[in-house]
């Protein structure tokens, strides 16, 4: 062992592939609403299961198990709804926002848009406005780096023509477009769940990686997964996971009984 600074650095490299070679890391990530918490008409209502709160916190005492919630939500709501244990880590706005619980809070990596970005935003944001108010029961959601036109409470013609208005509003001015149940969401900032879990894997040298979720947008993290990893679709509706559960409830379930396994 050197005392010159580089190689300290290198021996603490080291040090760290050693202990990751020797023990190996269970990413447990997984989708908010609709998989830790039941779909509700009013996304503000959403709350995690008692249930997923006591699993989540049981996991989170086993050692080589790291959580992570991977959400389209806003970070500072998600972690607002989610109860989760300190050091769980936070994915929100589809990857676009990322963070890790704390004791204090959530510590929070800084979403920055450049200019034209930002005037896309802005742009997107007044005419999603437009669309919704002239349609009952459709509303706009704004997060930092992008809008969510929301038609649950909407009729099904009003809802159709929402969207379809919206999907046009995207194609002309060129921003992301993502599908969810019953909301459309116009993005500045290219992402997707399936690069956050891939990013996630990484940066906690995750060896396996077990994913659960219900929507549509949660299929392209389902793709990301291989062959030694897990997973989980939530609820009903075509799938590439390989098992599915039929609801938050029995989800939360799961993770108990991981955690259990895991335990010894
Ligand atoms: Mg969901």
């Amino acid at each position: 062992m050197s005392t010159s600074p580089a190689a300290t650095a290198l021996d603490t490299a080291l040090a760290g592939l050693a202990a990751r070679m020797k023990r190996p890391v269970l990413l447990v990530a997984l989708d908010f609403d609709g998989t830790l918490s039941p779909l509700r008409d009013d996304p503000d209502r959403s709350r995690i299961l008692r249930t997923g709160v006591a699993a989540l916190r049981t996991l989170a005492t086993r050692d080589g198990v790291e959580i992570a919630l991977v959400s389209g939500r806003a970070l500072a709501d998600l972690y607002l709804r989610a109860e989760v244990p300190v050091g769980t880590h936070l994915v929100g706005s589809h990857g676009a926002e990322r963070g890790v619980v704390t004791a204090d809070g959530v510590e929070s990596v800084a979403v920055t848009l450049d200019a034209v970005q930002q005037a896309l935003l802005d742009k997107v944001g007044a005419a999603l406005g437009v669309i919704a108010r002239a349609r009952e029961g459709v509303w706009v959601e704004h997060k930092p780096t992008a809008h969510v036109l929301h038609t649950r409470r909407a009729s099904v013609v009003d809802a159709e023509l929402a969207i379809a208005e919206t999907r046009q509003l995207a194609a002309s001015l060129g921003t992301g477009v993502m599908r969810g149940k019953d909301i459309v969401e116009l993005t500045v900032v290219a992402t997707t769940k399936a690069a956050a879990l891939t990013l996630l894997r990484h940066d906690v040298g995750a060896t396996t990686v077990l994913f659960a979720g219900d929507d549509v947008t949660d299929e392209v993290a389902f793709e990301a997964l291989g062959p030694a990893d897990i997973a989980i679709k939530v609820g009903t509706g075509s799938t590439k996971a390989r098992y599915r559960v039929p609801d938050p409830e029995a989800l939360c379930q799961t993770l108990r009984y991981l955690a259990e396994l895991v335990a010894g």
